[in-house]
């Protein structure tokens, strides 16, 4: 009895202890200092391809360093550098029946190279059903892999309109997927309804743009090549159409306040030096954009090796459960989540399912590319998706959030994933999409 009676005192000595460090660890200066950085109007919100991502880039390295983690296996530095191809429109000419249609007429998709010339011997004219909805009709065209002129009624004009405006875009692809012969272009004509000769030309200018995410690591004692990964996006929208003179999409919660939780857990799991797995911490670049970063980070590394993943997502505010609750995407997908609440179990925390089915947030965020390869890759959030008025907004800023919510998910990711990080539990495979 004694023995027992003493070992139970010097183990809520040890809790006690590991409860003192993790609030002077994670202190809400620091998780302040992370989050007022991140999201301030220096890093111009963050877009891919600009300086402001880069300033943030150089910022969490910076942290990487004072905390004392390693660059990745086969990595010199913490950015994790690679190339993607920007594809931007320089000229558009469509000449239907001998006239020339006028550039607000024209969308064009699919151009993935420097130039493109249509003429009937490598294209068909086909038409829109103005009896049917559009999205449905476009859906099906941008899916044959086929050129094609497709004649749009005016009926259609706002849907067309909308779809112009984020289809003149540049558009981002891979190396391989420069000057693809395969890549078929679909020109989308508002305004005619017969057609018998045409002849168009594009020309294009591509650009190598650079990418990187930043990536450090803590080797694991025992069980080194079992790996665990902490993530948050930190690239966002950049700068936006102006709202009551303020231009920058500041993207304090999304995702700031994701980076700053993992950076706050790499401090706190750095302090602990009790990790036998072996953690990552990594802040993913062009979420925003189609997850490149995560994809390329996927790629880097063997996804049989990852035991976990805990991508955190908008932790800036109340989740809808209220006050010291999460929730976790997927959650039914493995036995993570379980593993966590468990680890919760007497604390004033608690993780729950998402409750929001719908909108489909398990396959929308960085967690979804290692999920697809069998890892129990899952997000974390207390975003009120369905109700956040500043989401994709420029008040997505600082002075929205909440930090002590902030704080309260970070301290119980970190407590939550300890049976994981020590190498007592491991979560159950997600199946692998084929
Ligand atoms: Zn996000």
């Amino acid at each position: 009895m004694k023995k027992i009676f003493f070992l139970t005192l010097a183990g809520m000595a040890s809790l006690q202890l590991s409860a003192q460090n993790i609030d002077k660890i994670i202190t809400r200066e620091y998780t302040d200092h992370l989050i007022k950085t991140l999201s301030s109007d220096e890093m111009q919100g963050r877009a891919t391809f600009t300086p402001g991502i880069d300033k943030a880039a150089t910022f969490i390295e910076s942290e990487f360093k004072k905390i004392g983690l390693q660059p990745l296996t086969g990595e010199k530095t913490f950015r994790q550098t690679f190339n993607k191809y920007q594809v931007a429109n320089q000229s558009t000419s469509v000449k239907i029946d001998g006239q020339e249609i006028a550039l607000e007429n024209i969308m064009v998709t699919g151009v993935t190279t420097e130039s493109v010339t249509l003429d009937k011997s490598n294209t068909t004219i086909v038409k829109l059903d103005p009896e049917k909805p559009f999205v449905a009709q476009f859906r099906t065209m941008l899916n044959t892999n086929k050129n094609q002129i497709v004649l749009v009624d005016n009926k259609f004009a706002d849907l067309f309109n909308r779809y112009k405006d984020h289809f003149s875009k540049p558009t981002t692809v891979d190396e391989k997927d420069v000057n693809a012969t395969n890549s078929a272009v679909q020109v989308f004509i508002l305004g005619k309804d017969a057609a018998t000769d045409f002849s168009a030309t594009f020309k294009s200018k591509v650009t190598q743009m650079p990418l990187f995410n930043v990536a450090g690591m803590i080797p694991g004692k025992s069980k080194s090549k079992e790996l665990v990964v902490f993530s948050g996006h930190y690239d966002h929208l950049g700068v936006m159409k102006s709202v009551e003179g303020d231009s920058i999409a500041n993207g304090a919660d999304d995702d700031a306040s994701g980076t700053t939780a993992m950076i706050a857990l790499a401090k706190y799991y750095k302090a602990q030096k009790n990790n036998e797995r072996t953690l990552i911490f990594v802040a993913f670049t062009a979420e925003e954009i189609g997850g490149f970063g995560a994809r390329y980070f996927s790629e880097k590394l063997n996804p049989d090796d990852v035991v976990a993943m805990f991508n955190i997502e908008m932790i800036g505010k109340d989740s809808k459960f209220g006050k010291n609750t999460a929730f976790i995407t997927g959650y039914d997908k493995s036995d993570f989540g379980k593993i966590l609440q468990k680890n919760l179990a007497g604390t004033e925390f608690t993780f729950h399912p998402d409750p929001y089915i719908k909108e489909n947030l398990f396959y929308r965020s960085d967690n979804a590319t290692l999920a697809a390869l069998g890892v129990p890759a899952h997000t974390i959030s207390t975003d009120q998706i369905d109700v956040d008025k500043f989401y994709h907004t420029v008040k997505d800023e600082y002075s929205t959030l909440d930090v002590e919510n902030i704080l309260s998910t970070i301290k119980a990711i970190a407590k939550s994933a300890t049976s994981i990080v020590n190498g007592t539990d491991t979560p159950t495979r997600i199946p692998k999409l084929k």
